[in-house]
């Protein structure tokens, strides 16, 4: 049995990058897997269902929540996001690293699950750029994106309860730090047991 994949979850205030980040990351390298969300928000112009989200109604979701079909799930500025299960179970079982692309009470809440998850929080490098990323993405409106800037305040508090805090100021350099640390989540002794016992083993026959 192969060894099995490492859960990442990544977090950042709407429009930090983190859809840009992750679409270059699968691109770069190959044994990512990233987990489609559920949600209830409309799609954005370009937005495929089964691509960025499944798009559900508000009874086709509390259907999901019911059935138990989701890891988690968050209301965010008036709509319901979920992580299907099945997915991410598994995609880890076979070796992939799976990245959860979710808000802060998500990620808090699969962290309590499984509390080897990695958890990443990406910024940009300041308040004035992440208004300017919002703006030129230009899929909403004003009403919208002070919106989400006023959440992006209330979430910055919780920046602090993440593994690694990550700026997203260069997309190249931002997807390599990403890259790295998960690399290296994978050398950490704690998660490679069956390598130190099988050493173990064969030290012991010599
Ligand atoms: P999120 O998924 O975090 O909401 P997006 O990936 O949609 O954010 O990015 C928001 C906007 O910022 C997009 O227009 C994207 O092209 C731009 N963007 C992303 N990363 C960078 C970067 N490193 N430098 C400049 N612009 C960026
Ligand atoms: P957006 O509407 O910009 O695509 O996403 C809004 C927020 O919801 C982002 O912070 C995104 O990371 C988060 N999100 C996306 N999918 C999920 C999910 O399955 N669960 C949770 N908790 N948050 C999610």
């Amino acid at each position: 049995m192969g060894e099995r994949g490492i859960l990442t979850v990544v977090s950042g205030f709407s429009g930090a990058g983190k859809g840009t980040v992750m679409k270059e990351i699968m691109e770069r390298y190959g044994n990512y897997a990233l987990s489609v969300s559920a949600t209830t928000r409309k799609p954005r112009p370009g937005e495929e269902e089964g691509r960025e989200y499944f798009f559900k109604t508000a009874e086709e979701f509390e259907k999901m929540i019911a059935k138990e079909e989701l890891i988690e799930y968050a209301r965010y500025v008036d709509n319901y996001y979920g992580t299907p299960k099945a997915y991410v179970e598994e995609q880890l079982e076979a070796g992939k690293d799976v990245i959860l692309e979710i808000e802060i009470q998500g990620a808090l809440k699969v962290k309590e699950k499984f509390p080897q998850t990695l958890l990443l929080f990406i910024t940009p490098p300041t308040a004035r750029e992440l208004r300017n990323r919002l703006k030129g993405r230009g899929t909403e409106t004003e009403d919208v994106i002070n919106g989400r800037m006023k959440r992006a305040g209330e979430e910055a508090c919780g920046m602090d309860q993440y593994d690694y805090l990550i700026v997203n100021d260069v997309l190249s350099e931002c997807v390599e730090q990403v890259h790295q640390i998960i690399q290296g989540e994978h050398r950490r002794s704690y998660r490679n047991q069956a390598f130190i016992e099988r050493m173990k083993e064969e030290l012991k026959g010599e």
